[in-house]
């Protein structure tokens, strides 16, 4: 997004590596801890793939989550240990585990299949070890800590450098497009509790995959924050609106919430229907929205 994103920023033993363009998928930023004792390097992206023979030989590989753009360089380390939160562990041991976090159908998920092999340069690793909310790794110095925020997928998880007071967020990547999840291993609710669990850790320096890269301060943390879960609000706004009359879950997924009518998605379907089916889960558990007849619902009168 901004020439800033492009460069290499390091802080204390935290690099966050730069990324031409601006970590827009399926792009992102990598960071770098090198500690006394070892090195880890986190998520890392395509962009890596070109310039890993100038960085630091690591010794561990994290990954925030089992997503094909943040394990796209982990291939180009195949002597260092791998490392995922164990909800999402499978899917760097085999494909056909991936695939099941993903959850799409046939033929779209032959494609995508494909792709994840080929273009994000896939390597299942049955050895990879897991780790849990809590977990630290001493790399000597300095320290990785495990923050297990679930939602975006299963296993999704921040990871706290300290001393350095880098809160590293994944894919809570504060962007414009707000919270993604859509995906079989997402959930609404569990996106919704991560992120007031995030809101509450005190960094100094606040870095996402995508876009954003490094916002400095929890205050200006907290306000991207706030608009990044706002989103999740819109949508569940525009929903209740839409159903002042009663729709289908399938109208619901062509009017479109989560991309807009034009973005030409090909995997908009069923991205809206998971994720607006979580929508739907609350409000009814909620009795805002009531299922007038089998798939069809509508907004409870007077409810707003
Ligand atoms: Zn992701």
């Amino acid at each position: 997004m901004s020439k800033e994103g492009s460069v290499d920023r390091r802080f204390g033993r935290t690099t966050v590596l730069g990324d031409p363009r601006g970590g827009r998928y399926p792009h992102g930023h990598t960071l770098l801890v090198e500690g006394r004792d070892a090195v880890a390097i986190i998520d890392p992206s395509l962009g890596v793939r070109a310039r890993a023979a100038g960085l630091p030989r690591p010794d561990l590989v994290l990954n925030s989550h089992c997503h094909e753009d943040h394990i796209a360089g982990n291939s180009l380390f195949g002597s260092a240990s791998w490392h995922l939160h164990a909800a999402d562990l499978p899917g760097i041991g085999s494909l056909d585990a991936m695939m099941e976090i993903y959850g799409y159908a046939e033929p779209f998920a032959a494609g995508l299949r494909e792709t994840i092999t080929l273009q994000f340069h896939y390597r299942a690793r049955p050895d990879a070890k897991p780790f849990v909310d809590g977990d630290r790794f001493d790399l000597g110095g300095v320290s990785i800590r495990v923050i297990h925020t679930p939602g975006h997928t299963r296993g999704h998880s921040c990871l706290l450098v300290e001393p350095d007071g880098v809160l590293y967020l994944g894919d809570i990547d504060l962007s414009s497009f707000g919270p993604y999840y859509g995906d079989a291993w997402s959930d609404l609710e569990d996106f919704e509790r991560s992120l007031a669990r995030v809101r509450e850790i005190d960094a100094r320096w606040y870095a996402t995959f995508h876009h954003v890269g490094v916002v400095e301060g929890r205050e200006a943390f907290v306000e991207r924050l706030d608009r990044f879960a706002a989103v999740i609000r819109r949508r569940e706004e525009r929903l209740l609106e839409f159903l002042r009359e009663p729709h289908h879950l399938d109208e619901i997924v062509r009017h479109r919430f989560v991309y807009r009518p034009q973005d030409p998605v090909p995997w908009a379907d069923p991205v809206e229907r998971r994720s607006m089916s979580g929508h739907l889960e609350r409000l009814l558990r909620e009795g805002t929205v009531v299922e007038a007849s089998p798939g069809v619902f509508r907004t409870v009168r007077g409810a707003d």
